[in-house]
């Protein structure tokens, strides 16, 4: 696998100015498809936008950039990247879901003038959340939040679209909620490589903001998947992918049984933050707070089954 863009031209600083970014660091994990690794960071300590897996997929035609990362440096940085591997343009910026590790760099790209891709319901959870990100970005990334404006889809996907970067057909599906409301997956049909987003987490434990229940349900249609390989949303790309799924079917469903059993034994909401999916506790990294803020997420909604 090669990796490339650790040889950034000196003379740009570390500072994005969109005309002279550092290009982020990538690696190629199938013949065209480019992949730049996150650092696994909370979202509130020590975050720099740059935390999920984000990338590109080069056709004959062109290239389709797949989530832009946290802020407009970081979707710069990935700009340059891509210049630095191919002179195609940049047809498509296509989002895998609202979250804002995500979605904050495709500013960079308008001057692309490329279709901005999306689940259908992306637009409008996006101006839902507007006023919350644009808050946490400027308390968050401070300065560095500076042009990182919130690019809506043009072509949203109702429940599957094709697009072609010449001799190199994607297939987009628009899921139910499982992650979030908005998760869309990208499927490369020439590497049989499925780009889950946050559908799938490596390492860094799952977090829920949609439904567990429709999550585990989408886990196990992946599985049937006829694919070679997912990357995913945070974390390396798993050389066991199956088992991959299997690690984060294991979690949610220790989970969702654990919260239930609570609520029938009336236990508390806050107790419970305490003791469910406690067996997975050491097989995830921000374990305590995300299984938390998990908790939190689905305790309510599960009152009422
Ligand atoms: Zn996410």
């Amino acid at each position: 696998m090669a990796a490339i863009g650790l040889d950034a031209d000196p003379l740009c600083g570390l500072v994005a100015t969109g005309a002279c970014a550092e290009p982020l660091p990538v690696e190629e994990v199938a013949p065209g498809i480019y992949v730049h690794h996150c650092v696994h960071e909370e979202l509130d300590d020590g975050y720099h936008g740059d935390i999920c897996n984000i990338g590109f997929i080069v056709g004959k035609k062109g290239v389709a950039v797949i989530d832009s990362g946290g802020s407009l440096a970081v979707g710069q940085r990935l700009r340059e990247v891509v210049r630095k591997v191919t002179p195609l343009p940049i047809l498509y910026v296509i989002n895998t879901h609202v979250h804002p590790d995500h979605i904050y760099g495709n500013a960079a790209f308008l001057a692309d003038k490329p279709a901005f891709v999306g689940h259908h319901k992306l637009a409008d959870a996006m101006e839902l959340r507007r006023a919350v990100y644009t808050r946490n970005n400027a308390a968050w990334l401070g300065d560095a939040a500076a042009g990182s404006e919130m690019v809506k889809p043009t072509q949203p996907v109702q429940s599957t679209l094709e697009l072609d970067l010449g001799e190199r057909p994607l297939l987009m599906t628009a899921n139910p909620t499982a992650h979030t409301n908005t998760d869309l997956t990208i499927l490369d049909r020439n590497t049989s490589t499925l780009w889950s987003g946050d559908l799938l987490f490596i390492e860094r434990t799952p977090s829920i903001d949609g439904d567990i229940k429709g999550w585990l349900q989408i886990i196990g249609k992946l599985r049937d998947m006829p694919i070679q390989r997912i990357i995913p949303g945070h974390g390396p790309v798993p050389a066991d992918w199956k088992g991959a799924l299997d690690n984060e079917q294991r979690y949610l469903q220790t989970l969702l049984n654990d919260v239930r059993d609570s609520i029938r034994k009336g236990v508390s909401m806050e107790r419970t933050m305490e003791t469910a999916a406690a067996t997975e506790k050491d097989g995830w990294l921000l374990f305590n707070t995300v299984n938390r803020r998990n908790v939190n997420i689905i305790y309510p909604a599960l009152e009422w089954e």
